[in-house]
């Protein structure tokens, strides 16, 4: 898979490196997030004041490009309303997919080549589903669908 170097790059250190992997303290919304095809298990915490996300955590393990977007996608949403973060999934959904543009994504623009690879779009998007979840605050696991 070509990734572009520079994205290959920043993938392979947050996979290795991943920022906000631990549970945060005084995480008040949670979620577990499972991709069959691949493997990928995460939960993932949210510590929410009012409407925004005072700070996020994941755990788990999975492969390299679930487990780097998952760290993405603490990054991006740290702080965010729950309407930001909304849209920052929607647009990340539409990236990885291959639809809309990918204005204003940032580091989460890394993983825009995954779009080519139906197996590895599920991976990418394992993340931002199991956020949504936690958002919900449902309680069942979701899968990556
Ligand atoms: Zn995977």
């Amino acid at each position: 898979m070509d990734l572009g170097e520079l994205y290959q790059d920043l993938i392979l250190d947050h996979s290795q490196r991943p920022h906000h992997f631990a549970k945060p303290p005084g995480a008040n919304r949670v979620a577990l997030g499972h991709n069959p095809l691949c493997g990928d298990r995460y939960t993932v915490y949210l510590v929410m004041e009012g409407d925004r996300i005072a700070a996020v955590g994941f755990e788990g393990q999975g492969c390299a490009i679930s487990k780097s977007s998952a760290s993405l996608m603490t990054d991006a949403v740290s702080g965010k309303t729950r309407a930001e973060a909304e849209d920052l999934a929607r647009r990340f959904q539409e990236m990885v997919t291959g639809k809309g543009k990918d204005e204003g994504l940032g580091k989460l623009l890394a993983l825009a080549g995954v779009s080519a690879f139906p197996m590895r779009v599920k991976c990418a998007s394992l993340a931002w589903h199991t956020l949504k979840a936690a958002l919900d605050s449902r309680a069942e696991p979701v899968t990556s669908e």
